[in-house]
């Protein structure tokens, strides 16, 4: 289901355009358009969940985070090392109501988790 007016809506939508890196059944794997670090890609679900919390379809979260681990792999940043970050709700981060996980990679990411 589309949401009007939802940006990763219309990114899935091809509306917006975007850097797409990676596509999957459910899934569609973006540079994300303010990267906090040398790699930073945003893996989308193409139906619209707002939060984690909403999501109920656990087969679509596991491909979200194979999706992350194969890109991942695929660009070379597996063995040097990634994280993966899902913020939820205000109070996690989060700013744009449509379910996504972020993959930052290509720097050393040790230290504080936040
Ligand atoms: P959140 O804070 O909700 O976890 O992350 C939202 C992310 O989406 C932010 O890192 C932000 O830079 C990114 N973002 C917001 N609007 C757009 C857009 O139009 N295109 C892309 N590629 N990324 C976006
Ligand atoms: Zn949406």
């Amino acid at each position: 289901m589309t949401m009007t007016g939802c940006v990763f809506c219309r990114i899935v939508a091809k509306e917006i355009p975007s850097t797409v890196v990676n596509e999957t059944e459910q899934t569609i794997v973006v540079k994300d358009i303010n990267p906090q670090a040398p790699t930073h890609l945003l893996v989308i679900p193409r139906a619209h969940y707002s939060t984690l919390l909403d999501c109920g379809d656990d087969a679509l979260l596991a491909e979200m985070m194979a999706t992350a681990r194969d890109t991942a792999q695929k660009l070379g940043i597996g063995k040097s090392g990634f994280r993966l970050v899902v913020n939820t709700n205000e109070g996690g981060g989060q700013t744009v109501f449509h379910l996504h996980m972020h993959l930052l990679g290509g720097r050393a990411l040790a230290g504080r988790m936040g």
